[in-house]
């Protein structure tokens, strides 16, 4: 056999190993392609469920904001009220009217008016209503947002003791 023969016999093969090389780099590179594919869908996802938590995140952040702007102007509106008891053992929060001379119009002294001690001390803000009358006389004032009602007035003695 000459060079020529024993070189065109290991033509071939150096073909097929060629072909098994490239086969080996493609499927290299493919797995590479696959792995690099699912980093990147794993990332998407992370990001999605991150932006899906700021989402929550910043909707939970104005509420609170919200609330700390509330409770804010709650502790400056608190100040215009003090503890009074018109009937033994039945308390309200009244107005205190100032004289309103640093105030703008819509800051203007309220009419007298009472809260409701319950609401107040959940930091809310609730006016008691006119409730029980007994001829003229006003003898409850009812909370019509927890259902609270306070005595302003002892009724009169014939009704306490017709029992
Ligand atoms: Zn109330």
């Amino acid at each position: 056999m000459d060079i020529k023969s024993i070189s065109s016999v290991f033509s071939p093969i150096h073909s097929l190993i060629k072909e098994i090389w490239n086969f080996k780099l493609e499927k290299a590179l493919s797995d590479r392609v696959v792995a690099l594919n699912e980093l990147i869908f794993s990332a998407q996802s992370n990001m999605l469920t991150q932006q899906e938590t700021i989402t929550v995140l910043r909707a939970k952040n104005d509420e609170l904001e919200k609330e700390i702007r509330r409770l804010t102007e709650w502790e400056e509106e608190k100040k215009h009220y003090y503890m009074h008891e018109p009937v033994p053992g039945s308390f309200v929060w009244r107005y205190r009217p100032d004289d309103g001379a640093n105030q703008t119009t819509a800051q203007r002294p309220k009419p007298s008016h009472d809260l409701c001690p319950r609401c107040f001390d959940k930091s809310e803000r609730s006016v008691l209503q006119g409730f029980e009358y007994q001829g003229h006389r006003l003898l409850s004032k009812k909370c019509f947002s927890c259902g609270l009602v306070a005595y302003v007035d002892k009724p009169p003695k014939s009704t306490i003791d017709f029992f």
